[in-house]
């Protein structure tokens, strides 16, 4: 079954709950990246985290960035989201060569740091939000940020689930957030719901789907299903936005390579496509520029 991200409410419309079962973007991911196993948990949480905040928003058109830059061996993560269920990302560091004999924490690869969340919602400046990192185990992080950032009451889990061999064996999670005005008798529901309910992996790897495990959840709270809707690991890059991207590093760099003499090999950062560019290439690219200063 694909990855889905299900959206919902509960508690009479007065929480939000969106929910994803994302083992095939973080499975791919890992094999894009070929991840140490701390590696491929850490990108496939803020994976998950991408899948389920693209969901969130209004507009088709829109684009979110969750970067996490930390002073732990991992130094970052990048991840990229649209409202389509499009999601793609990158670690700064694929391989720390820890084993699944002796794993590393999340916390412990990323170190302290920051969050940083980039929305492009069609206007001329990104809202650009903010929080330092207080776990960097990224769940509790990204409810810091929305506290701190959006003062949003939100609870968020997100979980990677590994086989012995070091590949993906279930990934999922969830972020609930409380309306404002929220009746005091729906929080001590939810409160009491979330306290007493085990990974949602665990749950998945044990065949139970996202829908029931959701609806147990919200055994109290009436939950309604509003829809679901597919997710997955989607890079967009093409020759033409790579050949963009060299014509902005600037005449002098690119002389430099032509001088060369040699084709350049550009990897994509989110999904290691290749690009070879000959010399050739470069001279029309430098050709252009210099058309355009006229
Ligand atoms: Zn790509």
């Amino acid at each position: 079954m694909p990855d889905y991200v299900l959206k919902a409410t509960a508690g009479n419309g007065q929480i939000r709950v969106f929910a994803a079962t994302t083992q095939g973007l973080a499975e791919t991911a890992r094999r894009l990246h070929q991840t140490s196993p701390v590696v491929t948990q850490a990108l496939g949480r803020l994976l998950t985290a991408g899948s389920l905040m693209g969901s969130m928003m209004k507009n088709a058109d829109e684009l979110i960035t969750l970067k996490i830059a930390g002073d732990g061996p991992l130094s970052g993560l990048l991840v990229t989201a649209d409202a389509k269920g499009n999601v793609k990302g990158y670690p700064y560091v694929n391989d720390l060569h820890d084993t699944m004999e002796s794993p590393l924490p999340v916390s412990e690869a990323i170190g302290g740091g920051a969050l940083n969340i980039m929305k492009d919602i069609g206007l001329k400046e990104p809202y650009v939000g903010y929080s330092p990192l207080i776990s960097g185990e990224l769940a509790e992080d990204l409810t810091y940020y929305y506290a701190q950032s959006e003062q949003i009451p939100t609870s968020v889990s997100l979980g990677v689930l590994l086989n012995n061999d070091g590949t993906v064996r279930q990934a999922g999670g969830f972020i609930i957030q409380l309306m404002p005005d929220t009746d005091d008798e729906v929080i001590d529901a939810l409160e009491a719901a979330l306290a007493d309910t085990p990974s949602l992996t665990k749950l998945l790897d044990e065949g139970k789907s996202l829908e029931a495990i959701m609806e147990d959840l919200f055994r109290n709270l009436s939950l309604k299903v509003n829809k679901t809707e597919i997710t997955r690991f989607s890079c967009d890059c093409s020759r033409q936005r790579i050949t963009k991207a060299l014509t902005s590093i600037g005449k002098e760099d690119l002389i430099d390579m032509i001088s060369d003499q040699e084709d350049i090999e550009i990897n994509c950062d989110f999904c290691k496509e290749k690009y070879l560019f000959s010399t050739a290439d470069l001279e029309s690219i430098l050709t252009r520029i210099e058309e355009n200063e006229g």
